[in-house]
């Protein structure tokens, strides 16, 4: 059976679909609670993960197959724990991303519907616009191309603003020229997340948390005294020794996806790299500095946005994020450092190119991160009033990055299955970084078209 696979321009892997046919947990509330337990050993359809993407992947599909039984095995005790509660919280409207790509189309998307969805369900957000600043003259070349970017992505709303209108906007904020994108929002992911959890269990769906999926097999042969047979032929099991038996899986594993992918017998490339992104937190009495989000304009070299100002929903503001390579997948402190982590990034090849390729802008970060003077420098290019007594170090993320055997970093979503007997029965999300978070309704409607063809649910 085929593999399709088609490139975006820009050179960027841009997205792949390749294919070949082919216990028990404990339930947890929307809260992120548990509830008692409700033991199903056999499902439809598997989704592993969590986070933003794996609960709405699985949301839609129990909304589009309410006779079919899904869960979401999730490793951690509660939801939403690493990528889905660890970002800026920012409803990106499309500006960045190359046109035709599927992060131009599914950011677009996901916008539109991130905000029906919020206004439907009462989860606050807040339409607070956002200013892409140039501070430099040679930066305007780039932030007119962006603009034009944004305009064939179909971004609403989109216009350059000159300096005066800049701080008719932001006070504060000082600048050459500005794009105004006045359809960027701020929303508290986490929430959405649970939303989409409460909406999956409600429509039938279980979620199994405290499920770390360690292993995959194919049923060799029918249970005994079974009366379904074979309808179940996947055994998944966790690292406690719990067992589910399904007939598809679709991994959202974030941070994991390549291990997920290795699992199952599929293809460890591309491989994910963890970047770790620090924040800075405003003084609270500093709050008034910042109204929305500013942004500088990005490093074309990179997928990372470069350090921003972002307002909160709880009135706090915070600086950031960096992009310093981490030692640890789930590594949120300075130090956290993964045996297992580091040995598999070093092992690789493309890190390596990476790392050879970038040099210089990694040890910029790295002494970024570790002197916040650096850091204070770079954000009075647009605040001038910020200074080192204004700032606190905040909370950390850590971006699951898809990088290739040649050192590239993979700039578009990727989605794809494998070969062999469980290649056939999986769709991997290899590489889902931001904007997934703002996307994940699109995704997960894209998901949810393709296991229904691929599967034939
Ligand atoms: C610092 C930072 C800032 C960001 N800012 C934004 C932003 O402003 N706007 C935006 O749109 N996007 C943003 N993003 C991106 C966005 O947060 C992610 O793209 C999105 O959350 C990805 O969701 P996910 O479900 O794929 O991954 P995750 O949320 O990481 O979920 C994956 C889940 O899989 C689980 N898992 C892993 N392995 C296993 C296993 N073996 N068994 C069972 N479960 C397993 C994990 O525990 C986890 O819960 C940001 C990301 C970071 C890190």
């Amino acid at each position: 059976m085929g593999t399709l696979l088609a490139r975006a321009g820009g050179g960027a892997w841009a997205w792949a679909w390749a294919w070949r046919r082919a216990g028990g947990g404990e339930r947890v509330a929307a809260a992120g609670r548990r509830l008692s337990s409700s033991p199903r050993s056999t499902l439809d359809v598997a989704v592993i993960g969590g986070g933003l993407v794996g609960l709405a992947s699985a949301r839609a599909l129990v909304l589009r197959h309410p006779s079919l039984v899904f869960g979401v095995l999730e490793k951690e005790e509660e939801l939403a724990r690493h990528q889905s509660g660890h970002n800026s919280g920012v409803i990106h409207s499309g500006i960045y991303y190359t046109p035709g790509s599927l992060k131009a189309k599914l950011c677009v998307e996901g916008a539109a519907l991130c905000y029906k969805y919020c206004d439907e369900k009462g989860i606050p957000y807040k339409l607070c616009g956002k200013l892409i600043v140039a501070v430099e003259h040679e930066e305007i070349p780039r932030l007119k191309a962006l603009h034009e970017r944004g305009l064939q992505n179909g971004v609403r709303g989109l216009k350059l603003i000159t300096a005066k209108e800049i701080q008719a906007k932001e006070p504060y904020c000082r600048g050459l020229m500005a794009l105004d994108s006045p359809y960027t929002g701020i929303v508290n992911y986490r929430q959405v997340a649970l939303s989409y959890a409460k909406d999956f269990e409600a429509a039938g769906g279980t979620v199994f948390t405290d499920f770390e999926v360690e292993g995959m097999e194919m049923t060799k042969e029918s249970p005994t005294g079974s009366k379904e047979g074979m309808k179940y032929p996947v055994v998944v099991r966790s690292s406690k020794g719990k067992e589910i038996h399904c007939r598809h899986i679709v991994s959202c594993a974030g941070l994991y996806s390549d291990r997920l992918s290795q699992i199952s017998g599929c293809s460890s490339e591309p491989r994910i790299v963890p970047f770790r992104g620090d924040y800075l937190v405003l003084k609270p009495e500093k709050s008034y500095l910042v109204r929305g989000n500013i942004y500088p304009v990005p490093d074309p070299r990179f997928p990372f946005l470069g350090i921003h100002f972002t307002p909160r929903m709880d009135g706090s503001v915070w600086l950031g994020p960096n992009a310093v390579l981490a030692f640890k997948r789930e590594g949120y402190k300075f130090y956290d450092f993964s045996f297992r982590d580091f040995i598999d990034a070093t092992a690789y090849s493309g890190l390596w190119k990476l790392v050879c390729k970038n040099l210089s802008y990694g040890v910029g970060e790295m002494y970024r991160a570790c002197f916040l003077k650096a850091q204070v420098k770079q954000l009075q290019k647009f605040i001038p009033e910020v200074t080192i007594d204004d700032i606190l170090r905040g909370p950390s993320g850590v971006r699951a990055q898809a990088l290739d055997s040649n050192g590239n970093l993979i700039d578009d979503f990727v989605f794809d299955g494998g070969t062999g007997d469980i290649g056939g029965r999986i769709l991997h999300v290899r590489n889902a970084p931001s904007p997934a978070a703002t996307s994940s309704l699109a995704i997960a409607n894209m998901i949810a078209d393709e296991v229904e063809r691929r599967f034939e649910l």
